[in-house]
């Protein structure tokens, strides 16, 4: 049973959730999905990770400690949050509910933990792409040269991408990180057809 969340009704935006192993290329094939159309919304999640030298607060993300984060989840402001590695990660309730009232459509770039949860509340109410890499080697190659983890650090995150790609069936479409521009383009091209339905009423 979906929530109240806007989502459902004509005229109002799309919510996109994408997800990926760790390395996979998901900022970057935002970064150029944005470019291809401005008038897509991203959803700024709340993290008790801190910054990295090239982050910006209220961009990359919104970083709080974790009393606020508790705080916060007692008074239900997250549409799902999770645990990941050692820090937690949530989306706003209250920025998705904005956007999506004010027609916009929103990409939520979360984890597989968070993408369930987003499906058990929103159902057929939500587009759920996951980012594939061209191969489990490749993959693996980029987990090694990014080289910013430590050697457990970057086992702990091969397991965990092994873990989540095992999830990949979940999710409404599959895309492969071959070339980030064409990746980004049939990423486009799921959601201007989920528009498209959306219009005719073929949609959900
Ligand atoms: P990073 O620390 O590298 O920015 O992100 C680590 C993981 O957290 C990524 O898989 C990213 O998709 C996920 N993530 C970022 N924001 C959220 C969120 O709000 N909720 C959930 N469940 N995962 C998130």
């Amino acid at each position: 049973m979906s929530e109240q969340l806007g989502a459902t009704s004509a005229g109002r935006g799309l919510l996109i959730v994408l997800s990926g192993p760790s390395g996979v290329g998901k900022d970057t094939v935002l970064r150029e999905l944005f470019q291809l159309d401005p008038s897509l919304h991203y959803s700024v999640s709340f993290t008790t990770r801190r910054p990295r030298p090239d982050e910006e607060e209220g961009r990359s993300y919104s970083f709080v400690d974790d009393s606020t984060f508790d705080a916060m989840i007692a008074r239900e402001e997250f549409l799902e949050w999770a645990n990941i590695f050692t820090h937690r990660y949530g989306t706003s309730l209250e920025r998705v509910r904005d956007a999506l009232g004010r027609g916009e459509d929103i990409v939520l770039k979360i984890d597989v933990q968070g993408a369930a949860s987003v499906r058990r509340r929103m159902g057929g109410d939500a587009t759920f792409i996951f980012l594939l890499p061209p191969s489990r080697d490749e993959l693996r190659r980029r987990l090694v040269e990014r080289a910013t983890e430590d050697p457990d650090g970057l086992e702990r995150r091969w397991d965990t991408a092994v873990e989540e790609l095992a999830e990949q069936d979940k999710y409404d479409h599959c895309v492969v990180n071959d070339d980030v521009r064409r990746a980004a383009r049939e990423i486009l091209g799921i959601i201007q057809a989920e528009r498209a339905a959306r219009r005719t009423g073929a949609g959900a």
